[in-house]
């Protein structure tokens, strides 16, 4: 009896255990899941892009590397000043950064289509954009150069009039030289379009064009390149700010991107990023 009763006591004391365990089992189990189902079909309307980046593991950036030294090609990998800022927004938010490289021109229409998270191009903010795209706080104040051939006759923004000008497709010195809003004050003859900066300064080599607009920093790797051959000339085309572009709407990621942005600029690391390419660049 004795015996019996400290059996049975013994086995529903297991019983119990065994059936707090599933128990336990169960709704750990159920739980995420329940809360999985939920989040994933109610909240996913809510859940923001900053989650769903942490959630994939990984943030996207998109850029043309062909934009020295904002964004250029080490061996088969893509470095530069916007890779170094990117790689923060990627500590920040604890996830591996992934880089896709395409034409500049396709930079914005990829972010809208939610193939990327965000552009870091060197990509001056402009009005147009801004229809399409959110801009960060500005980073890097740049001008529009100017590269002619070396002894040219061209020494001004003004000498540009009638002049066949070539530029990278897409971008501002494309915007202002072809006048597409009206408000340049230089009116070049035509207008030579290039995927590349590198092959708009061959021609301007080889003299099929009479100058290169392009952005400062490139101009003057550019010209440190050809030493012999192309000048930059002193006075700049026009004067523009560098911006990270997020999809339109997207405040969560523009929040955190403003937050690196702003922590670099103070702790001096921005500065110093800079300066390291420049002294990379001699310039
Ligand atoms: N800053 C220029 C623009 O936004 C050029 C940028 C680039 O060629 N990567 O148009």
């Amino acid at each position: 009896m004795n015996k019996l009763s400290k059996l049975t006591a013994f086995l529903l004391t297991a019983a119990m255990a065994v059936s707090m365990s599933a128990c336990t089992a169960n709704s750990t189990a159920a739980s995420p899941s329940a809360g999985n189902s939920g989040s994933s079909s109610s909240s996913a309307a809510a859940q923001t892009s900053v989650e769903k980046i942490k959630a994939a593991g990984k943030v996207i950036m998109s850029t043309n590397a062909e934009f020295e030294p904002f964004e250029y090609k080490d061996g088969d990998q893509i470095v530069g000043i916007d890779v170094d800022i990117a790689q923060k927004i990627a500590d920040k938010l604890g996830v591996k950064l992934e880089i896709k490289d395409m034409a500049f021109d396709s930079l914005v229409t990829d972010l809208k289509s939610g193939k990327s998270n965000f552009i870091a191009a060197g990509m001056t903010v402009t009005d147009d954009r801004k229809k399409n795209v959110d801009f960060s706080n500005t980073y890097f104040n740049a001008s529009q150069a100017i590269l002619v051939q070396k002894g040219s006759a061209l020494k001004a923004p003004s000498d540009l009039n009638g002049k066949k000008v070539g530029v990278q497709q897409g971008t501002t010195g494309d915007t202002y030289c072809t006048n597409e809003d009206g408000k340049s004050d230089v009116k070049v003859g035509s207008v030579s379009r290039y995927n590349k900066g590198v092959d708009a300064v061959t021609d301007l080599i080889n003299g099929k064009i009479d100058a290169v607009v392009i952005n400062n920093f490139p101009a003057t790797k550019f010209e440190q390149k050809n030493p012999d051959k192309i000048v930059k000339l002193d006075k700049a085309l026009t004067s523009e700010g560098y911006a990270i572009a997020v999809q339109k709407g997207d405040e969560a990621l523009l929040k955190v991107v403003n937050e690196v942005l702003s922590e670099m600029k103070s702790s001096g690391e921005l500065d110093k990023t800079i300066e390291k390419y420049k002294a990379a660049l001699g310039a």
